[in-house]
């Protein structure tokens, strides 16, 4: 599934845009890594193409769907095929960090049978296994970072987003993260991650979009923007 972004615009407060018409998209089955400064929007544009907010204007569209920012059936849809680590999707602070992981294969239907093994597979590719009955409150920023992504890539989703998968890891389980997300890739995921962290684009393989100034730059227009 591919997303294309079109002269979207943004701001949330009058005379001062985030997002100043910009222009991006990720191939099916490509790997986009959205770099740029802390405050250059990238979350922002995250948000926007899972329709969590909404453009002032411009068009998003997520294969053949396009994403306005209001909640509809074809929205919903949209987003259970999408692997999602994102601001504003925290664990649920009463379940396990199993049982986080497990609502997300709930939601599309596999069987009990599977749930179990697909669970621990998951989190043993963060070598997170050992905190199956840990609780939310219990883990480390970084440990629930991952289990965030964890939840987001149980189901196989073709389309994965990812803000800041790196942000709160040393370097090692960093490098353990990447790998887990090139799998992901490899695997035919389609993939947009938002990082403010140079490393992460050449490790996944990525093509890299640069954020700044409220205007996307993927290096194909050289000599500048007229
Ligand atoms: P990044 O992820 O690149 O660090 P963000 O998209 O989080 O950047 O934020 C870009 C800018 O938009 C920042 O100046 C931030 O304060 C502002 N911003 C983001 N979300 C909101 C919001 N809900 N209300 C007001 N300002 C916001
Ligand atoms: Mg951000």
């Amino acid at each position: 599934m591919s997303i294309q972004v079109l002269e979207v615009w943004k701001s949330f407060q009058a005379g001062l845009s985030v997002l100043q018409g910009v222009t991006c998209s990720v191939a099916r089955g490509e790997a986009v890594v959205l770099e740029g400064p802390t405050g250059s929007g990238k979350s922002t544009l995250l948000r926007l193409v899972i329709g969590a907010e909404r453009a002032d204007s411009g068009t998003i569209l997520v294969g053949e769907t396009e994403i306005i920012g209001r909640a509809t059936p074809q929205l919903a849809a949209i987003r259970r095929s999408m692997g999602l680590m994102v601001q504003g999707m925290p664990l649920l602070p009463a379940l396990t960090v199993a049982e986080n992981v497990a609502l997300a294969l709930r939601a599309i239907k596999a069987s009990s049978r599977d749930m179990r093994f697909r669970v621990y597979e998951s989190l043993k590719a963060f070598g997170l296994e050992g905190r199956r009955e840990a609780y939310p409150s219990q883990l480390s920023g970084g440990e629930a970072q991952c289990v965030c992504l964890a939840r987001a890539l149980v189901t196989r989703p073709p389309l994965v987003l990812a803000d800041e998968p790196t942000a709160l890891l040393d370097r090692v389980t960093a490098e353990g993260v990447i790998a887990v997300l090139r799998d992901a890739h490899v695997r035919g995921a389609t993939m947009l991650v938002a990082t403010h962290d140079s490393n992460v684009a050449p490790r996944l393989g990525a093509r890299r979009v640069v954020l700044r100034g409220g205007r996307a730059d993927d290096g194909t227009m050289a000599g500048g923007r007229g």
